[in-house]
C-alpha cells in the first residue's frame, strides 16, 4: 500500500520546512498508524526530514518489521534515553511532540530523557498532523465507505426491529450486534439511541426507556473498518407523527440538504454551518440547534476540519466531513439527520446512501 509511505513523506516534507524543529516524536497510536500503516497500542515513531524510526516493544517488533512502511524498526529498551540516542543518530536537535496527545508527566519525562535535545510542545505541530490527516487518500475513503456500508445494512435491519415495547437499550444493542457480526472491527463510538422526550438530548444515553407509538427515535452510530470510522444519524417515527414533528423533521432535512448542495472546496467551514443555522433560525427553531454542524471523520470519530460557527479555515478536496443539523425541543422530542460526505473538486460526494424521507415504522 504505497499511500501510507506518502503520508510519512508528507510529514517529512513539512518538517524540512520548519525553522523551530528538525524532528518529531509521535506517541499517539492513531498518528503512528497513520504514518506507518502499522497498528500497535504502544511504541514511538521518531521522524526527521530524511529518516524515520519506529520503536516497538517485544510484543510488536516482529509484526512491525513486516508491516511498518517507510521507516526502520528498532526494539524498545527499558530506558527512555534510547530515544535520545536515536534522535542523536538522526542528527536531530529540536523535537516537536503532539501537544494534544501527551500528558504533562510524559512530556516532563521525555524532556529530561532526551536533554540536551530540545522538546517542543507547541500546538502548531498538532495542526500540521491534523491538516495532513484531514485530506483522505482513495485507500482511506475505501475503508470509510466499507464501514459506512455496514452501518447502512444495520439501518435496514433495525427498521424491521424497532417497535412499540422495545427499549432504547435493546435497539442500541441490536445495532451494535449487527455491525460487529457483519464485519465491523469495532464501534465508532457508544451508540446513541434516544426516543420520545429523550430525543431532545443530542447525546443521550440509551436506557430502559420503552419506545412508544408516536415517538421519534434518533439513532447516531457507526462502524470501524481498517482503522477508519463511519458516522450517521437517522430519526424515524414509530407508527404515527403529528404535524409539529413533521414540520421539525422537514426543517432539519431542508437545512441538511441545503448544506449538501453548498459543500465544495474553498467554502469556509463556518459558512457551511451558517447555511443550516440560518434555515433552522428562519423556521423559528434557532434556539434549539445548539451544536456545530459537523466534523471531520477518519481514524478518529472527530477530526479536522470542524464545521461550526467558530471554525477557522475552509474545506479542501479530500476532506471527509459530516453534515448533521438537529432541532431539540426540551421535554418533547428531537430530530437529527447526519450524512458523511467527501469533498470533491467540484462539490461533494455523499458517502451515505440511506433514505432521508421521513420513515414511519
Ligand atoms: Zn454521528
Ligand atoms: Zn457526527
Amino acid at each position: 500500500m504505497g499511500t501510507v509511505f506518502m503520508m510519512l513523506k508528507n510529514l517529512q516534507k513539512a518538517i524540512s520546512e520548519q525553522r523551530d524543529f528538525d524532528g518529531a516524536l509521535i506517541v499517539s497510536p492513531e498518528n503512528r498508524r497513520y504514518l506507518t500503516g502499522f497498528p500497535a497500542s504502544d511504541g514511538y515513531l521518531l521522524v526527521s526530514a530524511e529518516r524515520a524510526m519506529l520503536i516497538a516493544d517485544s510484543r510488536y517488533i516482529e509484526a512491525a518489521q513486516n508491516e511498518a512502511q517507510g521507516c526502520e524498526t528498532v526494539l524498545m529498551t527499558q530506558d527512555r534515553t534510547q530515544v535520545r540516542e536515536l534522535f542523536a543518530e538522526m542528527g536531530v536537535t529540536s523535537v516537536a511532540v503532539e501537544a494534544s496527545r501527551m500528558t504533562l508527566s510524559e512530556y516532563a519525562n521525555f524532556a529530561k530523557a532526551i536533554d540536551p535535545i530540545r522538546l517542543l510542545g507547541e500546538a502548531s505541530f498538532d495542526k500540521i498532523l491534523a491538516d495532513l490527516r484531514s485530506v483522505k487518500t482513495d485507500d482511506e475513503i475505501a475503508r470509510i465507505r466499507a464501514a459506512q456500508t455496514i452501518a447502512e445494512q444495520a439501518f435496514d435491519h433495525i427498521c424491521g426491529f424497532i417497535a412499540p415495547g422495545k427499549t432504547e437499550r435493546e435497539v442500541a444493542l441490536e445495532l451494535e450486534y449487527y455491525m460487529l457480526a457483519h464485519g465491523a472491527q469495532a464501534l465508532s463510538f457508544e451508540t446513541i439511541v434516544v426516543s420520545g422526550a429523550k430525543g431532545s438530548m443530542p447525546h443521550g444515553v440509551p436506557d430502559d426507556k420503552v419506545i412508544e407509538r408516536g415517538d421519534f427515535v434518533t439513532m447516531d452510530y457507526g462502524a470501524v473498518v481498517g482503522g477508519y470510522h463511519s458516522d450517521m444519524t437517522r430519526t424515524v417515527a414509530v407508527e404515527s407523527v403529528n404535524s409539529e414533528q413533521k414540520t421539525v423533521y422537514d426543517t432539519v432535512l431542508r437545512a441538511q440538504n441545503a448544506v449538501l448542495e453548498a459543500l465544495r472546496p474553498g467554502l469556509p467551514c463556518s459558512a457551511a454551518d451558517k447555511i443550516a443555522r440560518d434555515i433552522i433560525a428562519d423556521a423559528g427553531y434557532g434556539a434549539y440547534f445548539g451544536h456545530g454542524l459537523g466534523h471531520g471523520v477518519g481514524m478518529e470519530i472527530h477530526e479536522f476540519p470542524n464545521l461550526s460557527p467558530r471554525a477557522n479555515g475552509a474545506l479542501a478536496v479530500g476532506n471527509v466531513v459530516t453534515d448533521e443539523p438537529g432541532i431539540y425541543l426540551p421535554g418533547r422530542f428531537g430530530v437529527r439527520i447526519e450524512d458523511m460526505v467527501r469533498i470533491t473538486p467540484h462539490g461533494c460526494e455523499n458517502l451515505t446512501q440511506c433514505p432521508k424521507t421521513l420513515i414511519i415504522l
